[in-house]
């Protein structure tokens, strides 16, 4: 086994591989980039070391740099984790000739199944089942029209060196063809460098069914089951599950042998992905083979009892695997969730942001020995994620918080345990998929299992159907949340008399709370008496008081119940988190804003990360309220700051060009009146 490692990736995947290294007593090295000096893959690994500025290009992409770190630092191997230079022939070649060994399959196999075209012309002479289609060399527009014509519409095409859902084009009949084939092209030779393609029938209603393959330099080759990942956004994954529903044995073997044949053929070395689009009646073609660990291995994990990364590490060292396949055996049903920065209401738009707050479900680890093969009993709830509360989710990476994963005796208990755990995982300040992945939870067709790449468009009007009204639990958490920040402001335990804002004291002790939400504004009446408050607001009348208070956790005495619940204070917004719902509530507080100017302080700092893009004054400008100060740019979108009043600009501390975090002043300002 090696002594020490070079880990050339950043988030969850990063700690993924730490974590094991670590238990396998492998020291790691951290490469980070200036945007992740503080993040969590930097304190999670021995070492680590800076690589450049933040964007990919010059950083995690440096190769060269990358290795003259591990050189440097006496690592003996190179982790690529997934993304950027994991599938990368050249940068596995000079891993390579540097004396290092790189921790994926040999530069060979990358090659042979880099591109879509290639891999399927190889894949065709192993016998492994292709969708109709053409991959030619010849890219001639008539004849790819000819091809279309030949193998029936729907057809798709795509880029040969396409990934990530990006460069396809779907078309649906013949007057179409050419002008998607040149739109194809274009995002082609734009987003990879090169513009040929391929076309292949189109199937209607498929699933994305894969098989997890590992093979040793010695010989052996065997799978580790399938993968269904049909529940996707944009051609991209979302949820993905071990084993995949309805899958006969038979089928799967039939599967397996095809993925690892497909394997074989290329004379793969360690952890590879071979993906088939399976047709509604079962029959199964090869799409591609991802030649790295996927972002969904988890799951096979959980179903197998094995740690993937630790085969890797043992492979890569020139180990055999561990098991055979007759003695490998899979157990329950695990499924991973990905949890985005991203709007789904928005067509799945990432989102950049401050994670103001978040807390995630625990993670529920039981490890007993089930049998004499060293099958474990696998987490019932697993973690996944690079980035801890007040890190941000920045433009430069993939918008990936956590992969939230759950292991069940069967599917149904699987799903259970996810919606669990996310009514657990609580995200403020930015927007995320947190409620769109519980709303999938419940939604009977992800729940009988009548799965294909097609459901979340198919099932739009049920999964976007987003409640607004507030239930009455979640309106009297906000108000016990209020009530408890100003009782502990106070110093007082909850007497009006102590209490210093926002409440009117009249001869009843009453006060009213007013509580605005995107369903309306609620105003409550709280009476305070003996026996702590009452609540009056829409017909109900009920006792309030707090048994018991935590940070954000509150446990409530509300009529005659007993409920939990989460209020996050972000400012005036108060985020409700009660039995798996979570609703936004802003505080009107008439009495905090009477003395507020018009905009004080506000506007002058970044709302969000970015970059400034324009600055229209300098030091010494007079402006007017209004006038345009600068410009930031951030997710692609301007934002122009403005003078909140008349005045002269002190300062102005960022040029054209420069990032900025989100709260960051931007100008010094001085009113005319001051
Ligand atoms: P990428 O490399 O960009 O991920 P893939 O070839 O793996 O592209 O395809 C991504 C997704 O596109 C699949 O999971 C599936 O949803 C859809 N897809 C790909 N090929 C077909 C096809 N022939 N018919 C229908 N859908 C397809």
């Amino acid at each position: 086994m090696f002594d020490k490692i070079l880990i050339a990736n950043r988030g969850e995947i990063a700690c993924r591989v730490a974590a094991t290294a670590r238990r396998l007593g492998v020291r790691t090295v951290a490469v980070y980039s200036d945007a992740d000096a503080g993040s969590r893959h930097v304190t999670f690994a021995d070492e680590a070391v800076r690589i450049g500025p933040a964007p990919a290009r010059d950083s995690y992409l440096q190769g060269a740099a990358i290795i003259a770190v591990a050189r440097d630092h006496g690592a003996q191997a190179i982790h690529p984790g997934y993304g950027f230079l994991s599938e990368n022939e050249a940068f596995a070649r000079t891993v390579a000739d540097a004396g290092l060994v790189f921790i994926g399959p040999p530069p060979r196999a990358l090659a042979a199944m880099g591109s879509k075209s290639e891999a399927k012309a190889l894949m065709e002479k192993a016998a492994v089942p292709l969708v109709p289609g053409y991959h030619g060399a010849d890219q001639d527009p008539g004849l790819l029209a000819a091809e279309a014509a030949r193998i029936g519409y729907p057809v798709l095409i795509k880029a040969a060196l396409g990934g990530g859902g990006k460069g396809m084009r779907i078309v649906t009949a013949a007057p179409q063809f050419a002008e998607m084939l040149a739109s194809c092209k274009r995002e082609a030779a734009a987003s990879f460098g090169d513009d040929r393609v391929l076309v292949e029938k189109y199937l209607q209603r498929p699933r994305h069914v894969e098989v997890q393959v590992f093979a040793d330099a010695h010989g052996n080759c065997l799978s580790l089951f399938e993968r269904d990942c049909s529940v996707q956004r944009r051609h991209q994954k979302v949820i993905e599950e071990a084993p995949a529903p309805g899958m006969s044995a038979e089928r799967r073997r039939a599967m397996g042998e095809a993925a690892v044949a497909a394997a074989r053929a290329v004379g793969y070395v360690g952890a590879g992905t071979v993906e088939f689009i399976v047709d509604a009646d079962g029959t199964f073609f090869f799409m591609e083979m991802n030649t790295r660990l996927q972002v969904e291995h988890p799951v096979t994990e959980m179903i197998t009892g094995h740690d993937l990364v630790e085969w890797q590490l043992r492979v890569a060292a020139g180990g055999t695997l561990p098991v055979t396949q007759q003695q490998l055996a899979m157990r329950g049903h695990a499924i991973e969730a990905r949890v985005y920065a991203e709007n789904p209401e928005k067509g799945f738009l990432p989102a950049i942001g401050t994670l103001k707050h978040m807390s995630m479900p625990a993670a529920v680890e039981f490890r007993r020995n089930l049998d004499d093969n060293g099958f474990h009993d696998p987490a019932a709830v697993r973690i996944d994620s690079g980035v801890r509360p007040g890190d941000a989710i920045s433009p430069h990476y993939d918008p990936m918080i956590a992969k939230l994963i759950v292991w069940g005796e069967d599917r149904a208990q699987a799903i259970a345990r996810m919606r669990a755990a996310l009514a657990d995982f609580h995200i403020v300040g930015l927007a995320n998929n947190v409620d769109f992945l519980a709303r999938l939870m419940d939604n009977p067709a992800f729940v009988a299992a009548d799965l294909d790449t097609g459901l979340i468009e198919r099932e739009r009007e049920r999964l976007f159907a987003i409640e607004i009204r507030v239930p009455e639990d979640m309106l009297a958490a906000a108000c016990a949340r209020v009530l408890a920040d100003e009782a502990a402001a106070s110093g007082a335990n909850g007497d009006p008399f102590d209490m210093r804002n926002g409440w009117r004291l009249n001869t009843t002790y009453s006060r009213t709370l007013t509580l605005a939400s995107a369903h309306g504004v609620h105003d409550v009446l709280l009476d305070y008496g003996r026996d702590g408050w009452r609540y009056r607001h829409g017909g109900h009348d009920e006792a309030l008081a707090i048994a018991a208070h935590d940070g954000s956790r509150l446990r409530l005495r509300f009529g005659h119940r007993l409920l939990t619940a989460s209020v996050v204070r972000d400012g005036d917004d108060l985020h409700v988190f009660c039995g798996g719902r979570h609703r936004t509530l802003r505080l009107v507080d008439v009495i905090a804003h009477a003395g507020e100017r018009d905009g004080d302080g506000a506007g002058l700092v970044a709302p969000m990360p970015g970059k400034v893009i324009a600055v229209h004054v300098a030091a010494g400008s007079q402006v007017s309220k209004g006038t345009p100060l600068l410009v930031m740019e951030a997710m692609k979108m301007e934002h122009t700051i403005v003078a909140p009043d008349d005045g002269t600009v002190d300062a102005v501390l960022y040029a054209a060009g420069e990032q900025v975090a989100e709260g960051a002043p931007l100008v010094t300002f001085a009113r005319s009146d001051a």
